[in-house]
């Protein structure tokens, strides 16, 4: 039987070979902007998401200038990107947590820190869960990590890779098993696919690109025609 990390190799080409290498920032962002841009990022859509991460930018200068401002003036800068008392709430714990730590508000440590540390470290913020810390890691410092989402976790359950069930269960599952430096296309391709062919109802299996190595029982064979290809962006690549 082929190991996990085959397996995903063949994935990540097939998935490459259909969309494309993802573009990347050379110089990628800091990882508190990354961790901040997550929080906001959870359960809503990369443009509400977007949208609240320039005008949290834009309103203040400095993530010193967002611990000090008042939660209610924070909650209505955020406000796009939906549940801004929790999301205001996870960001300013975060910032008050650095600053009694470190006097200063920033992750530059974390770059000299294994993967498993970080987890550790970012997890451990009020707010931050196991997909969030993931982006920063894989985002922020380029570490060969695949954050798993719902669309991550939906895909690689159907075609086969784990069968884990929950989305940390999977992220611990294939941390350790992803081939060197395929990790940023491996989880973008795989949002795309999970927007675009394996869509949590009604799956685009017909036109899917993986259709001939997945191993969903229920895949629908029945799909019209191919609608247009997804022409989102991905929020993290943006930050
Ligand atoms: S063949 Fe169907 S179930 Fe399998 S990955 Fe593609 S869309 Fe998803």
């Amino acid at each position: 039987m082929k190991k996990l990390s085959d397996k995903i190799a063949r994935i990540d080409s097939l998935l490459r070979d259909y969309y494309g290498e993802p573009p990347r920032k050379e110089t990628p962002q800091k990882p508190l902007n990354v961790l901040i841009g997550t929080i906001l990022s959870q359960n809503t859509n990369d443009k509400n998401s977007w949208r609240a991460y320039k005008n949290l930018r834009d309103r203040y200068k400095t993530w010193e200038e967002v611990r000090l401002a008042p939660t209610e003036e924070v909650m209505e800068v955020i406000k796009s990107a939906g549940l801004a008392k929790q999301k205001s709430a996870a960001i300013k714990g975060v910032l008050d947590e650095l600053y009694a730590k470190q006097g200063r508000l920033d992750l530059e440590h974390t770059r000299t820190m294994s993967d498993e540390d970080i987890m550790k470290e970012l997890t451990s913020y009020k707010g931050v869960g196991v997909k969030t810390a993931a982006c920063v890691l894989l985002f922020s410092l380029k570490r060969n990590i695949c954050p798993v989402d719902t669309h991550v976790n939906r895909t690689v359950q159907r075609i086969g890779l784990t069968k884990t069930g929950q989305p940390d269960k999977t992220f611990y599952a294939l941390m350790g098993n992803i081939p060197e430096g395929l990790a940023h296309s491996f989880h973008s391709n795989l949002i795309l696919l999970g927007r675009e062919f394996c869509r949590p109802t009604a799956p685009d299996c017909p036109h899917c690109p993986l259709l001939d190595v997945c191993a969903y029982k229920e895949k629908n064979m029945h799909a019209g025609p191919k609608k247009f290809p997804y022409a989102g962006f991905l929020l993290l690549d943006k930050i």
